[in-house]
């Protein structure tokens, strides 16, 4: 089994688009997203349409609960906040409804999603360092885990003392756990301003962390022409 896995979209079309195209000449049989598909980015129809039509896997970020109103985006920074409101009035009844059903986490035998963290799913807590990943690692029953939420690709692997590895490409041993965040498709931070995403390979035991160019100035164009706020275009081509 090969599964493409992706996070944070963040109603970024350009980029999903990108990554969407390598994962079907990758040919996955399944496709997870980690949640945050809308959120800072012009485009929150196209791509919870495409996301639907592609039955991509996906469970809810907090972006997703705020702008159906799930979640109180007073805690939101003030850029995020004019996106979630922006957001909100794109939504048709059928997006609504897509998102209201979204669980907060989803697994099958071999791989667990959640969006931030598997430890108070609801509350989105950040996995930032060994120690908030080795609470989470407790909890998975699965070899794999993976998540989003920062935007940051990074593995994090179970042993006496987790430990915190650079996202690239690792082996996974039998017996092993790994909790893997995949990084942002439409809103990187990690100073790259590719789409980031990840293959799991059920058979050759590899999770890869992979990036997708996209044209970030077509993105930026419309999240300008859409009045949402100027640093969430200028931040696509930092990848910050
Ligand atoms: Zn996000």
């Amino acid at each position: 089994m090969r599964y493409g896995i992706f996070s944070d979209v963040h109603s970024n079309w350009d980029a999903l688009e990108a990554v969407l195209r390598e994962l079907r000449r990758e040919k996955v049989d399944r496709l997870l997203c980690a949640g945050d598909l809308v959120g800072y980015g012009a485009d929150p129809a196209a791509c919870l349409g495409e996301l639907r039509r592609q039955q991509v896997i996906s469970v809810a970020g907090n972006h997703d609960w705020a702008a159906i109103g799930k979640l109180s985006a007073d805690w939101f920074n003030p850029h995020a906040r004019a996106a979630v409101e922006w957001t909100a009035s794109q939504l048709a009844p059928n997006d609504r409804v897509y998102l209201e059903q979204l669980p907060l986490i989803w697994s099958d035998s071999e791989v667990t999603l959640a969006h931030g963290c598997l430890t108070e799913p609801e509350r989105f807590h950040y996995v930032l360092d060994p120690g908030t990943a080795a609470a989470a690692l407790s909890l998975q029953k699965t070899p794999l885990a993976f998540i989003g939420h920062t935007h940051v690709p990074v593995f994090f692997q179970a042993a006496e003392e987790t430990t915190c590895l650079p996202a690239g490409k690792t082996g996974v041993e039998p017996g092993q756990k790994w909790l893997v965040n995949v990084g942002s498709v439409g809103q990187p931070r990690d100073g790259d301003s590719r789409a980031a995403y990840c293959l799991y390979d059920t058979v050759q035991r590899s999770v890869e962390i992979r990036r997708a160019a996209y044209p970030v100035e077509a993105a930026q164009k419309k999240i300008r022409e859409a009045g949402l706020p100027e640093f969430l275009a200028r931040r696509l081509e930092m990848g910050a």
